[in-house]
């Protein structure tokens, strides 16, 4: 007997077959004897088709109408199924954000969430109602406006819902059977995880970030919510994201992600002198652009340094133009460009009490003579700056070498 969320995203109620299918497991779940909230996405494919109906009416719609526009895309599958649940055999009730108590910012279009009234929620499962509530919305506070959390929100409404409902459990449902310890479609024979750290699940966002928004990750480990990611399509057991434990410590590696989106910027021959690094990163900021690594190099007569960086490829011409106008006023000989790299990391909360594992990996890039550019490194990860072309590769020999497969 517990009290469980559980989340169907867009393609688990893509049409009227998936919603009956939904409300089939959400009944035998409840028979079981448990009590279950139901958090749901809009049918898949539907933000997108709102979104583009808004963009052939104006350039620029207002925020606050596609916060409207948006959120009945949940209202509609949150109703839908209530009635399939229904039609199954179990009492069911539908919610709005609003009427779920969800009070967000007025930041429309990706609110954040400031805290829930889990009160009529409460009472409804009391009252042995399986409550179906719209993800992705919330009101702000008195409830005078709809808003929604920003794409892929729903995981986070169901994880949010959990913690404040106290519930035993938060199910996210999706197409992919959990999380795999690399991305599939590089190595076939990369495994599903049984379990994974929420620290690791952060790491791992490039591969994770399809099945659970991130997010909703930092809130699940904010307030210590366990999180199972499992298919709608059978009956797997998934993925469970939950608090660090003494298992999870003796896997050293549990995954190698990737990140295709990233460019190196690297200013060449800045006069080493104090304040030119805040100088630089400072004009960065002001810029907006999201910064990952940072290497410096200092020439061997100590009066230069290499700055280089890292950023989003979006934010690279963008970072050029900065970085190029701070090159002149530091006195820099020049600001290079590289869009073909990517970044590949080898993550694992073992890396805390087991040593060597930057070795190993950088060993195995040089057995395949891939050449590193940039290196950095946390408590529960090694990331390599490599050439783009190498990264299939890389992803696939460093898989073998922590030996992940199956
Ligand atoms: N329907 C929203 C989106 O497509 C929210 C979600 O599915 O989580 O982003
Ligand atoms: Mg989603």
């Amino acid at each position: 007997m517990a009290l469980i969320v559980q989340k169907y995203g867009g393609t688990s109620v893509g049409t009227v077959e998936r919603i009956k299918a939904v409300a089939q497991r959400v009944v035998m779940t409840a028979q079981e004897g448990n009590s279950v909230v139901v958090v749901v996405s809009a049918m898949s494919g539907e933000t997108d088709k709102l979104i583009n109906l808004a963009h052939q009416i104006t350039a620029a719609p207002g925020e606050r109408e596609m916060d409207m526009l948006l959120s009945s895309g949940e209202r509609v599958t949150s109703a839908l199924t209530a009635m399939a649940v229904e039609a199954a055999g179990h009492k069911a009730i539908s919610l709005t954000g609003r009427q779920a108590g969800i009070i967000t910012d007025t930041v429309h279009t990706k609110a954040r969430i400031e805290k829930i009234h889990g009160d009529r929620i409460t009472k409804a499962v009391q009252d042995g109602y399986v409550v179906v509530i719209a993800g992705f919305q919330g009101v702000t506070e008195g409830g005078s406006d709809v808003t929604t959390l920003g794409r892929g929100g729903s995981d986070l409404s169901a994880v949010a819902i959990a913690a404040a409902i106290k519930a035993d459990l938060c199910e996210i449902y999706t197409d992919v059977d959990g999380v795999y310890t690399t991305d599939p479609n590089i190595v076939p024979e990369a495994r599903k995880l049984r379990k994974i750290s929420y620290e690791e699940m952060l790491e791992l966002a490039s591969l994770g970030a399809k099945v659970l928004q991130t997010r909703s990750v930092e809130f699940a480990m904010k307030y210590n919510v366990p999180v199972v990611v499992r298919s709608s399509f059978n009956n797997n057991p998934g993925t469970l994201v939950a608090e660090e434990d003494t298992d999870m410590e003796n896997v050293v590696v549990s995954g190698i992600a990737y990140d295709k989106n990233q460019a190196k910027v690297t200013v060449v021959d800045v006069p080493d002198k104090p304040g030119v690094a805040a100088q630089l990163f400072n004009a960065i900021a002001s810029a907006n652009i999201i910064i990952d690594m940072i290497v410096q190099n200092i020439s061997s007569d100590g009066k230069f340094a290499d700055i280089s960086f890292t950023v989003p490829k979006t934010d690279s011409k963008k970072a050029l133009e900065v970085a190029g106008a701070m090159a002149k006023e530091l006195g820099a000989k020049r600001v290079d460009l590289r869009e073909d790299i990517s970044k590949v990391s080898v993550v694992g909360v073992g890396m805390r009490t087991h040593s060597g594992v930057a070795a190993r990996m950088f060993q195995t890039l040089a057995d395949h003579s891939i050449n590193i550019f940039m290196i950095s490194t946390s408590e529960i990860k090694v990331s390599c700056i490599i050439d783009l072309k190498f990264t299939e590769l890389a992803v696939r020999v460093l898989h073998d070498t922590f030996g992940l497969a199956h």
